[in-house]
């Protein structure tokens, strides 16, 4: 039999560097990567009726009401609890608001959770991060001024136009981070009374942030 994955909830502001990490600590253990920001972003592609409708709030940088995230995710965890409580997976960008969190508690049945992980970046060094990354227009592909594309801004990758996000200006940015304060750090509260959750520092290069999360994860889950 297979060695079950950790159940892991990855938190963290934007710019913190969480998308990334999820993706690799969910492939590093073998695990499912649920990220809801993916699922709405899609649905929107897919112009289906939640995903028009998911459109509208994302577009102003506002969070999705909490009656249609929670119908996703029960829609996308609840089909499949027992494999994923067995398989274990890495959420990302969920929960996001203290009702989200008690929810999610009762979908996987209050045991479900090994540990949340807060990757903690100082917010002025987000705000110069999401500040200086510019955006290539056709494949997406991320760059910053200290790291600009060979010919200044023309995508390396497709030679698209390589631009600042309209949502990426430092004002912009500010607003997203004030919106996080008030509305998930109470979801760091919730996870830290009840004993779950572990701070892991963000400010690190990529290999430095996921080899702590790795450690922080590994030092939470016995399955002996
Ligand atoms: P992300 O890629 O995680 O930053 O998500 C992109 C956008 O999707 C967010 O700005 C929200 O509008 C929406 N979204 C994703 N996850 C949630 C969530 N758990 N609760 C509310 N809105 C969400």
């Amino acid at each position: 039999m297979t060695e079950p994955g950790p159940r892991v909830v990855l938190l963290g502001k934007q710019g913190a560097g969480k998308g990334t990490q999820a993706v690799r600590v969910a492939e590093h253990y073998g695990v499912r990567h649920l990220a809801t920001g993916d699922f709405f972003r899609a649905a929107a592609r897919d112009r289906t009726p939640l995903g028009l409708e998911a459109k509208q709030y994302f577009d102003r940088g506002e969070l999705i009401p909490d009656e249609i995230v929670i119908a996703v995710v029960r829609e996308q965890i609840g089909a499949d609890e027992r494999a994923l409580v067995q398989e274990g997976f890495v959420l990302d960008g969920f929960p996001r608001t203290r009702h989200q969190a008690e929810q999610l508690d009762v979908v996987l049945d209050g045991d479900g959770l090994d540990v949340v992980v807060n990757l903690d970046v100082p917010t002025e060094v987000v705000l110069a991060r999401i500040a200086g990354r510019r955006v290539c227009v056709q494949c997406g592909t991320n760059y910053h001024v200290d790291n600009p594309p060979k010919d200044p801004w023309w995508c390396d990758v497709c030679g698209g136009h390589v631009v600042q996000r309209d949502d990426d200006t430092e004002d912009a940015v500010m607003r997203r981070l004030e919106l996080y304060e008030v509305q998930t750090l109470p979801v760091i509260q919730y996870y830290r009374r009840s004993g779950r959750l572990v701070n892991v520092g963000g400010e690190g290069d990529s290999d430095e942030v996921f080899a702590g999360l790795v450690a922080a994860i590994d030092a939470r889950v016995d399955r002996s």
